[in-house]
């Protein structure tokens, strides 16, 4: 198997019909050297009815069915274990990322290159407050942690077997995988596109979602919140000590203690300082606790591979 495609789709029944179309074109130049994996991701719609109806026309199409939803990563990491070929190619199902970019990332990758990433060069019709909010993501992101991971990227990549077995060496049940392959190595390099803005079918990101995601990339890959924790401690120290000398000043030169503004104020910056750190710590425990169970990330309840393999089990 030369090319593997993956593909996470949650309640995407409106884009499949036109992503398989637009897949197969794509992959048709590798003929039966090439597979398409999409994992259904526990749509609530009628997401894994349009991928079964889609091997009819489309025979190198398999699709897995997650017993549960399980999150874009974890979508992606179920495709990534099962995907068989040389290099695997990944995108969304909306097809705000262009599959058509294959070629181009194949051609990068036959001078030696491990991992092709798209990079954003710009964001059609994404609103104001999507753009604002990846932006101050990718810095943040950078800033908080320990890597370099590269900005405007998303998880639409080629990579190789090589770095792609490195990834699933990882243990770690947070599967940032974009985060995981910069953390990785390897020789990587960026290829610009537009992103289209979806066209069918709505954002699986709301913010809830995406604050969720901005604090697992930032926790999975740096232990600088700690020490920003850390820090602010001694900062707030600090100020608690010219704090003293000032209520010291005051006891003295008026024989009064100061009024009650003050006291609420430091009771509160400093009550705020201690839940925070807390806050942080917290999740590091939570994630600790998260990992020490150990559990498997996800359970496949339909595959249409093992279908097609039954029969011959059976001949055996
Ligand atoms: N997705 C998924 N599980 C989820 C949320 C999203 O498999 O819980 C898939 C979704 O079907 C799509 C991809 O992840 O293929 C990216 O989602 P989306 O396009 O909604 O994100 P956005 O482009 O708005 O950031
Ligand atoms: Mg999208």
């Amino acid at each position: 198997m030369l090319i593997s495609v993956v593909v996470p789709c949650m309640n995407e029944e409106a884009s499949i019909p036109v992503l398989v179309e637009r897949l197969s074109k794509v992959v048709a130049p590798y003929g039966d050297r090439a597979e398409v994996l999409l994992v259904d991701d526990g749509s609530t719609d009628a997401t894994w009815s349009a991928i079964e109806r889609a091997r009819a026309t489309f025979p190198c199409l398999r699709g897995i069915r997650l017993s549960a939803n399980r999150g874009h990563q974890i979508a992606l990491t179920a495709g990534l274990e099962a995907a068989q070929g040389e290099r695997i190619f990944m995108l969304d199902a909306d097809l705000q990322d262009p599959p058509e970019l294959l070629g181009d990332m194949m051609g990068m990758m036959d001078r030696g290159y491990d991992v092709v990433y798209g990079r954003r060069n710009e964001r059609q019709g994404e609103t104001l407050f999507k753009r604002a909010t990846a932006w101050v993501f990718y810095r943040v992101l950078n800033a908080m942690s320990d890597i370099e991971i590269p900005r405007d990227t998303g998880d639409f990549r080629l990579v190789s077997r090589k770095a792609l077995d490195a990834i699933l060496s990882m243990p770690e049940r947070a599967r940032f995988v974009r985060g995981m392959f910069a953390w990785a190595g390897f020789s990587q390099i960026g290829i610009e596109y537009a992103r289209a803005p979806r066209e069918l079918g709505d954002t699986k990101y709301p913010l809830r979602k995406m604050i969720r995601f901005a604090v697992d990339a930032m926790t999975a890959f740096s232990t600088k919140p700690l020490k920003f924790a850390t820090r602010m401690s001694f900062a707030s120290l600090g100020f608690s000590a010219l704090m003293m000398i000032y209520v010291a000043h005051s006891l003295i030169v008026y024989q009064t203690a100061p009024g009650w503004a003050s006291v609420v104020l430091v009771i509160s910056l400093f009550s705020g300082v201690q839940l925070l750190t807390l806050g942080i710590l917290g999740e590091y425990i939570g994630r600790l606790y998260v990992e020490a169970k150990n559990r498997p990330l996800y359970f496949v309840s339909e595959d249409t591979r093992s279908a097609d393999l039954l029969p011959l089990r059976k001949v055996v």
